[in-house]
């Protein structure tokens, strides 16, 4: 008996030593959330996730520090509405970067298999909402921080000591190597932010002038280019939210309601309303000048003037990895309220070429929707309309039967049953059902232009070689006018061309 007890004490202690992290939901894990988190290794792993998910993720450098490191921006979605989130603004605050690519991963993967998580449909989210995440605002801090002064030239290992107050240890230095805090320099009450050190240092001197460094200068230039419903910023620590800042009291209802939903998701307190003077930080500025919700989370317990170790990851990452699907649902809905009514017309290519018929398309509250008949009938299929049930079959002797209603969100791909993004719906006589579906039912790989919306149908078997790009697409160099959405059926591919509709 005695025996069996130790055993199982044994085995107990065992599994207690199996790290939790990275869990086993993924099946191969690119972001490891055990290593200290290096600019260097999310360059690569932002490469990786792009590579892997070609459809779903793109980056680019919106800015370059003064040491030459790019600022990445990572955009993981294919909606037209979008929200931010972004980490390390301080520079020994990196496990909040570790934080931004677990949920690029995780909701990737998610997106890709298809499957729920933690009760979010990642795909109907991700298909509506773009989240736009910058997970090192603050690269070359946070590389003094880790690797100190070997990683800098030696011209300026002096300055560099005298801004860390004669010290060589870096491990709690939170500015940029200019000694300025990147998060004190937003311009919002910069002018009277209290507690200011009035000279380069380690912390909490908030420059000379606002947004002058090249790291603000980057997100306030981002941030108005992808115009988010809802901003976070990660920081560390404390287990706290700013979620208020000179808030307008018509919008107070609207962030306290998401403020305490944050809270009660993550068990992270909300610090009281703020109208103080001190201000200058990245959502201060956001709620500010967008009058949208934004939020500042702590993550982690505070453990000295230094980073976070890697072992708190695992349970912050547990406290936080519903927020960014969660908040780009929210996103979504404030977004649509915003643009009650936002159709616009694109165009269609199938294996870069227009449809062999003229094909209408046009996105509506974030869904592609495509005409179904011209490029099922291209794919071989025939279509027969049942008008007493106002269902649609169309076999095919390649790819099968697939069959859908209008103003149904169920549909049959052979023979199973499918959710669909949008309600297939009539138009001037035309259906229009989500491209999605098109290419669920004939296989054909679609990717979403996300510059002009451009449906872009890639065959399964296609005759010209089709090898993903990682590269960001390029807007087109001739902007075709806006179309005139009354116009005929049946008219020419060219007059359907994109419209200018704002992104
Ligand atoms: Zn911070």
């Amino acid at each position: 008996m005695k025996k069996t007890m130790l055993a199982l004490l044994g085995m107990l202690l065992l599994l207690s030593a199996i790290p939790l992290y990275p869990i086993s939901a993924a099946s191969r894990s690119i972001v490891d959330a055990t290593a200290t988190y290096t600019y260097d290794r999310m360059t690569r792993d932002i490469q990786t996730l792009a590579q892997t998910y070609p459809d779903l993720i793109e980056y680019r450098s919106i800015g370059k520090t003064k040491y030459g490191r790019d600022i990445w921006a990572v955009g993981l979605g294919k909606g037209t509405a979008t929200i931010f989130v972004n980490g390390s603004h301080h520079a020994r605050e990196w496990l909040t970067t570790t934080l931004n690519m677990t949920m690029i991963e995780q909701y990737a993967a998610a997106y890709t298999a298809n499957r729920p998580y933690e009760g979010y449909n990642a795909r109907a989210i991700l298909d509506k909402t773009t989240i736009w995440f910058v997970p090192m605002v603050n690269p070359d801090g946070v590389t003094l921080q880790q690797l100190g002064l070997s990683a800098f030239p030696a011209s300026v290992h002096s300055a560099l000591i005298r801004m860390n107050g004669g010290s060589t240890n870096f491990k709690r230095w939170k500015a940029n190597p200019q000694g300025i805090d990147p998060n004190r320099q937003y311009d919002s009450y910069w002018a009277t932010l209290e507690a200011n050190i009035a000279y380069p240092f380690w912390r909490n001197h908030k420059g000379t002038a606002p947004v002058q460094t090249p790291e603000n200068k980057a997100i306030v230039r981002f941030t108005y280019e992808i115009d988010p419903e809802i901003a976070v910023s990660y920081h560390s620590a404390g287990r706290i939210i700013y979620w208020s800042f000179h808030t307008l009291p018509a919008n107070l209802p609207r962030d306290k309601r998401l403020a305490n939903l944050f809270s009660q998701t993550t068990g992270y307190r909300l610090m009281p309303q703020r109208s103080d003077s001190s201000g200058g930080g990245y959502t201060d500025w956001f709620i500010t000048t967008f009058n949208r919700p934004a939020f500042t989370p702590e993550i982690g317990i505070k453990s000295g003037e230094t980073n976070l170790p890697v072992s708190a990851f695992p349970e912050e990452w547990r406290r936080n990895k519903k927020i960014g699907l969660w908040l780009a649902q929210e996103g979504y809905t404030l977004w649509s309220k915003r643009n009650p009514n936002p159709t616009r017309y694109i165009t269609v290519q199938v294996d870069g070429q227009p449809p062999a018929q003229a094909t209408k398309a046009f996105v509506q509250k974030g869904v592609n929707y495509v005409a179904y008949k011209p490029l099922l009938e291209q794919y071989g299929f025939t279509a027969f309309w049942d008008q007493s049930t106002r269902t649609v079959t169309a076999t095919s002797s390649a790819s099968g039967t697939v069959s859908f209603t209008l103003n149904s969100l169920y549909a049959q791909v052979n023979g199973a049953a499918v959710t669909l993004s949008g309600k297939p719906v009539m138009v001037d006589g035309m259906i229009y059902v989500p491209a999605r579906m098109i290419s669920q039912a004939t296989g054909a790989a679609l990717r979403v232009d996300r510059q002009t919306g451009q449906l872009q149908f890639t065959s399964p078997e296609p005759v010209a070689p089709a090898v993903p790009s990682i590269e960001s697409p390029q807007p087109p160099e001739v902007t075709a006018p806006p179309v005139n959405p009354n116009a005929t059926e049946g008219s020419a591919p060219s007059t359907v061309e994109n419209s200018t509709y704002g992104q």
